[in-house]
């Protein structure tokens, strides 16, 4: 069996008012015949990746895994770039396999001149076919980079550069069509897939903050992800109401910033991280707010109380 091609839409299939399918797709590849592995295409709906839901990036989830116990090597997914930093994240959260999920997508489309879609989907299959991508979990393929899900953040709105992880650089590269993996991430045990839905919003504070914002926006909501200036600081007049929210549910601490972590104990000001974190607060670590918000999510839809999520974020964040 061949490496199994999922493709959900996105700007790698967009030639105008038509939409590419995988056939299509793997047609505009050359070199892609030089893979040791065919692709085994499956045509997914084709959903902008703004619209795509947490039901349908585990719905992929369970076809790919099924398609690995079938025997594939490994796994692609394209999709549209705008949420692949979150999608991947998630898929990469309950992949049990040690095969390689590999996302990937483009930032020009093939109608424009030097659409990146057909190197990255022929880097993305390599990966995808490649022994020491094995037991990497999810990876994102774009620009001949390889980086981990757990890092991997879009960074740019049109660069085809846009995929970076700001924390650790990417795993490895695609080179001259070899696959060289220079560094592994850390794995934790896959997650069990949701049973219900829930409800976390993501609050960004910013200056000269109003509590009733916040307040506003956290009504019914199962849980709060906050992302906070520099290594986790809020407005000192946002305190009270988010010591009173973290009572009632759990609210998770980042950095907006978009690298590094969020301390624990430097700061003892008003809003500051040992302040909010003696409220309750749960300490995001390095997790940046929208992949705490999809790690959040998972957990609470399977059941995890306050404890169980602090743990969670102990142990990934
Ligand atoms: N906005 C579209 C999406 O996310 C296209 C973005 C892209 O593929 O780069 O599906």
């Amino acid at each position: 069996m061949g490496i199994a091609l999922f493709t959900l839409g996105g700007t790698i299939s967009m030639a105008g008012a038509a939409r590419l399918d995988g056939a299509a797709l793997t047609a505009a590849v050359p070199g892609l015949e030089t893979l040791d592995e065919p692709l085994d295409i499956q045509d997914l709906e084709p959903v902008g990746s703004g619209s795509l839901t947490f039901a349908q990036v585990l719905a992929v989830a369970e076809s790919a895994s099924a398609a690995v116990r079938a025997g594939a090597p490994g796994v692609v997914i394209t999709q549209g770039t705008d949420t692949l930093e979150e999608t991947a994240y998630l898929l990469d959260l309950v992949w049990a396999q040690d095969a390689p999920l590999v996302l990937t997508g483009a930032m020009r489309n093939p109608t424009l001149a030097g659409p990146d879609g057909p190197a990255n989907l022929l880097a993305a299959a390599r990966v995808a076919a490649a022994a020491p991508a094995r037991g990497l979990g999810a990876l994102v393929v774009f620009n001949d980079e390889i980086h981990a899900a757990r890092w991997v953040r879009k960074t740019h709105s049109t660069s085809t550069a846009t995929f970076v992880s700001p924390d650790t650089g990417p795993l490895g590269h695609v080179i001259e069509g070899r696959v060289r993996v220079l560094t592994a991430p850390v794995r934790c045990a896959p997650l069990p897939p949701p049973t219900a839905g829930a409800r976390v919003a993501l609050y960004t504070v910013t200056l000269d903050d109003d509590p009733d914002t916040l307040t506003a926006l956290a009504a019914g909501q199962d849980a709060v992800v906050l992302a906070g200036f520099g290594v986790g600081h809020v407005p000192a007049v946002l305190v009270p109401a988010l010591a009173e929210l973290a009572a009632r549910m759990p609210v998770v601490l980042t950095s907006r910033t978009g690298a590094g972590s969020v301390l624990r104990s430097t700061y003892r000001s008003p809003g500051s991280e040992t302040e909010l974190l003696s409220h309750g607060l749960i300490d995001g670590g390095l997790l940046h707010p929208y992949k705490a918000r999809v790690l959040l999510r998972l957990l609470l839809g399977s059941g995890a109380d306050r404890d169980a999520v602090a743990a969670a974020f102990a142990e990934r964040g």
